[in-house]
């Protein structure tokens, strides 16, 4: 049997890591048919767009789709494909496991988490209203009218929608995934004491998706900004975290600092019938094309394809090869290295080449 898979390597160091993974996915003996999709600043010259029409068909055909990082220009310039891919698609649910490996330098000894992301409302709907055009200065005086709130003039405005449709399949999905990967306990962030109606709305509906699995998973709450202070100081007392879109960005890097890095944290995007895989790190622009970065992120990422695709034993394989690869701390990148400027790190074709020796010796 073969899989037809969509690839997009993606930009900066994408292309580097994206073909260390399909190396390694491939090494593991999964037949799989790469269907190679460009998109981001590479297909604005190509295409003139930069999602064309045809890396969504091949996402929906396929279901299945892994990518590389791709560039979002700050503050200015195209709306991140990253996020249209997600809302376009429906990827609702971003799952993103953040668990020690041996080799990796953390301050931790006991940590697991996973951080359950919603994917597509909140401040990452890409409502704006620019500082100074006619539409903000109306929007600004409809919103003083309708809350009584005053807002400068000189404002540009975002807005927040949270609804309970969203919140309750994003929570569902947490609370599915802690039942089938035997874990015990959920806790939903927010900020709920300040933002009433909208993490108000979240929590509410977190608490009454919370009972229906009431005797099975544990359930709990915490407000975002004590959340990042608890998972500093006592990591080990969190399991599954479920957020709306932006909290979940902020910890998911959090999270992923304190088991070792962006280097090793893989994230998924999961909807209902799709699914599109890509570490949480970004394109790393000073890096690219040095092959320097450590491609164990992405590496990880085609593990939890290989596992959504129903290829467990390849992927634990590949899983326990990577983890190999990290404890012994020869053939890894910088850093992986107790010192970053060791001069036997590795780079980032040869730290996939040391993965596929490990699969190949199991
Ligand atoms: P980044 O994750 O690209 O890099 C930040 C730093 O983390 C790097 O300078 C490097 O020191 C380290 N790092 C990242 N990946 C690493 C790896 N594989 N190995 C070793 N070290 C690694 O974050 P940034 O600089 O904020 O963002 C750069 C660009 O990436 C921006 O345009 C941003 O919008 C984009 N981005 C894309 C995605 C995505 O495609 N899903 C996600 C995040 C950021």
């Amino acid at each position: 049997m073969s899989y037809k898979v969509t690839i997009i390597p993606g930009d900066g160091i994408g292309k580097e890591v994206s073909l260390a993974a399909r190396r390694c996915i491939d090494a593991t003996g999964v037949k799989i048919i790469w269907d190679e999709q460009i998109a981001g600043k590479e297909a604005i010259v190509k295409f003139g767009t930069v999602l064309p029409r045809q890396v969504l068909e091949s996402i929906r055909k396929n279901k299945i789709a892994i990518k590389g990082p791709i560039t979002t220009p700050v503050g200015k310039g195209f709306r991140s494909v990253n996020v249209q891919l997600r809302i376009s698609l429906d990827l609702y649910a971003c799952l993103r496991p953040c668990k020690l490996y041996k080799g990796v330098k953390t301050r931790y000894e006991n940590l697991d988490l996973v951080v359950v992301r919603e994917n597509t409302e909140d401040l990452y709907a890409g409502i704006e209203f620019a500082e100074g055009q006619v539409k903000t200065k109306e929007m600004i005086e409809y919103i003083e009218k309708m809350s009584g709130a005053g807002i400068r003039q000189d404002s540009a405005i975002g807005i927040k929608p949270i609804s309970i449709t969203a919140s309750r399949r994003i929570v569902k999905f947490a609370f599915d995934f802690a039942v089938k990967n035997n874990r015990k306990k959920v806790t939903a962030v927010h900020k709920a004491n300040i933002m009433k109606e909208t993490d108000g709305l979240f929590l509410k509906v977190a608490r009454e998706v919370a009972q229906e699995y009431s005797g099975k998973i544990e359930f709990e709450d915490r407000i975002v900004d004590n959340m990042c202070m608890q998972l500093v100081q006592k990591p080990e007392l969190y399991d599954v975290m479920v957020l709306p879109n932006l909290y979940g960005d902020i910890l998911s890097d959090l999270c992923s600092g304190l088991a070792g890095g962006l280097g090793i944290a893989p994230g998924a995007n999961i909807g209902d019938d799709m699914a599109l895989f890509e570490p949480i790190h970004g394109s790393a622009p000073k890096y690219t094309g040095l092959n320097k970065v450590n491609p164990a992120a992405m590496i990880l990422s085609g593990v939890l394809m290989l596992r959504h695709m129903g290829e467990a034993d390849a992927a634990d394989r590949l899983e326990k090869a990577i983890a190999q690869v990290m404890e012994e701390g020869k053939y890894v990148t910088y850093d992986l290295k107790p010192d970053r400027n060791d001069p036997s790190a590795v780079g980032t074709s040869q730290m996939a080449d040391a993965v596929i020796a490990r699969l190949r010796s199991n």
